[in-house]
């Protein structure tokens, strides 16, 4: 991908948005991924990463097997957790350490920093991908003679429709 991109990648969805686009988009993004770089898009990875962007809420690993278990009677934690590391891996999905959960990627297919806003409200997720920020943590890490090479940034507070 060309350029530098945006800073701001997902910023907080407004109330009345029209939820069902953010879902396809990301699910054709994602197909376009997994063909461009030669990796099965599965049913199964398919229908996690759909489960996922269910909502801009971070989802918890039980409730995605919970979820699965639903239409597929023997769904096991392994299957879930191997699908989820390969979502993390192809940048389609973020961890939030914090609540322990995933999100979906606003802007999968590119290797990007990430710093996510959390909501303490309604848990909604907004996320930056400051190469500014990455760069500076960068300088001060190693100026301390570290060499950070993941950095898990994220700021906890209130959304705007919270605050209203
Ligand atoms: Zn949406
Ligand atoms: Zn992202
Ligand atoms: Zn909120």
């Amino acid at each position: 991908m060309a350029g530098p991109h945006p800073a701001t990648i997902a910023p907080f969805p407004a109330d009345d948005h029209d939820h069902s686009r953010c879902r396809e988009g990301a699910m054709a993004a994602a197909e376009a991924l997994c063909r461009r770089r030669g990796m099965r898009f599965t049913r199964l990875r398919r229908r996690i990463l759909e489960l996922v962007w269910e909502q801009h809420q971070p989802v918890k690993a039980y409730d995605l097997l919970a979820r699965l278990r639903e239409e597929r009677a023997g769904a096991a934690p392994p299957t879930v957790y191997r699908t989820l590391d390969f979502l993390l891996q192809q940048g389609l999905i973020h961890r939030v350490e914090s609540l322990n959960a995933y999100i979906g990627c606003g802007e999968p297919g590119h290797r990007h920093p990430v710093q996510l806003l959390v909501c303490r409200g309604c848990s909604a997720v907004a996320e930056l991908a400051d190469e500014e920020i990455a760069r500076l943590l960068q300088r001060k890490a190693g100026a301390l003679g570290f060499q950070a090479d993941t950095a898990v940034v994220e700021l906890e507070g209130v959304c705007p429709q919270c605050s209203r």
